[in-house]
């Protein structure tokens, strides 16, 4: 018997015990090739000799001083290197997961504005369909009906507006440009109609990530609520907990669609799963309110800017760039998403391949007309995770896609060191059994 809690408590998963590069291995040497990083974590692919190193060294240098009276080399070159890339969100804190992270930011939204006098703006303002971490705060703004689940009653309030979905809910009739009106208007009638003295901030994931498939937002759409947000106060904050830091060939996703938000948290890819580490960058501004205010940041945690954690980030960061890994994640992304298109060409069980870099979703539909969601529920995404891990290919398979009840998505995201070989070996074994399963 295991004395190991597992997520489903009556099977036991595989005993992962090794692995290189895009490949994982169990104890008895059996491989699986990753397709999505885990969860979007394993940008740098497993057992990287130069972050092991990194690990060992660190270690001997010095692995933990605690944040209240400490700071460190690591944690200070990190968050230099993180701001610069920001594009002008210079004050960084690390914590030590994603959900961390978001909380942390909407505790900061909320004493930004409690500190300029603002107290009544306690409400968040989330989008269904979205996922922002599994604390009971964190459940409270995700839209991710699955993950609420059990907690429901225990789940303070939130506001939910629609998510940018083109997929599912541009209009036939309708350009990107108006759909991304639309979705602004109804922002900004929600805003209005739940009182703008009463909300803290908007937020969203820049690309959404397991609950509908790497959905990115159509252009114009995060200027808008942007604009929104700012004519009544409300803080800009972007999850990019799965998207950030490389993941879709930006080190911030948000780039691609010009614009800064006032607060963004990463997570998975920044220490690429060497090391438990997440961040909160914020903006000069919001910064500024905290320090001519009270001067505090009304959050102590044990593991804040954690030494080892950092400097292992710090490397996995700079061999991102040393590597021009940017560059090998645009071009592999391409080509991931021309090779599933020929792929599944044939197949009209699938109706969607998107997302940017190497982000990609599939998004499965019913055969019979090629677009209503494909209700293959939660025994679809088992059958397809059970049959890859028996064919050593690891995928990442999601349902309740459209609505938190019908659709079946796949979510690709593979190391960022993948070869245009791992990328064909991805498809064609991922293609095998999606035909296996459907
Ligand atoms: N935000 C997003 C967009 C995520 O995908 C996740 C995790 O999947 C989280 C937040 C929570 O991160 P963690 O699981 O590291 O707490």
């Amino acid at each position: 018997m295991s004395h190991v809690i597992y997520k489903t408590l009556g099977s036991r998963p595989i005993r992962a015990a090794g692995g290189s590069g895009v490949w994982l291995e169990d104890h008895e040497g059996r491989r699986y090739l990753d397709t999505c990083g885990g969860v979007g974590v394993s940008s740098l692919g497993h057992r990287h000799p130069r972050i092991t190193r990194a690990a060992e060294r660190a270690s001997r240098d010095l692995a933990w001083a605690h944040a209240g009276a400490f700071t460190s080399d690591p944690a200070e070159e990190l968050a230099e290197m993180l701001a610069a890339w920001s594009g002008g969100l210079p004050h960084v804190q690390f914590l030590s997961g994603g959900s961390e992270a978001m909380e942390l930011a909407l505790k900061v939204a909320y004493q930004y504005h409690a500190e300029r006098g603002d107290t009544g703006r306690g409400l968040v303002i989330s989008r269904r369909q979205s996922y922002h971490g599994s604390t009971l705060a964190m459940l409270a703004i995700s839209g991710n009906r699955q993950r609420r689940s059990v907690f429901e009653p225990l789940l303070g309030p939130a506001e939910f507006v629609s998510p940018c979905y083109e997929y599912r809910d541009r209009l036939p009739d309708e350009s990107a440009d108006a759909y991304a009106a639309r979705l602004a208007d109804e922002l900004e009638a929600t805003i209005l109609r739940v009182g703008a003295d009463n909300v803290a901030a908007f937020t969203a994931e820049t690309v959404v990530g397991s609950t509908s498939g790497a959905v990115p937002p159509v252009p114009g759409y995060l200027s808008r609520v942007k604009e929104v947000c700012h004519r009544h106060g409300v803080l800009l904050v972007l999850d990019e907990v799965m998207a950030g830091l490389g993941r879709t060939g930006q080190h911030f996703a948000y780039l691609d669609d010009s614009v800064v938000p006032d607060i963004v948290t990463v997570g998975k890819g920044l220490a690429a799963g060497y090391a438990p580490v997440s961040a909160v960058l914020i903006g000069p501004h919001v910064h500024q309110a905290l320090a001519a205010g009270s001067g505090v940041l009304q959050n102590g945690q044990t593991n804040v800017n954690h030494t080892l954690a950092c400097a292992v980030a710090l490397e996995v960061q700079r061999t991102i760039v040393d590597d021009d890994l940017l560059g090998n994640v645009r071009k592999q992304g391409e080509h991931l998403r021309r090779s599933l298109a020929e792929r599944f060409s044939g197949n009209p069980a699938v109706g969607d391949i998107r997302g940017r870099g190497l982000f990609v979703g599939i998004e499965f539909v019913d055969p019979e007309d090629g677009h209503s969601p494909l209700d293959g529920g939660a025994r679809l995404s088992s059958a397809m995770k059970r049959t890859g891990l028996e064919r050593g290919v690891l995928l990442y398979p999601g349902h309740g896609t459209v609505d938190g009840e019908t659709g079946n998505h796949l979510l690709l995201a593979p190391p960022f060191i993948a070869e245009t070989g791992d990328i064909d070996e991805m498809v064609a074994r991922l293609g095998e059994v999606v035909d296996a399963c459907l």
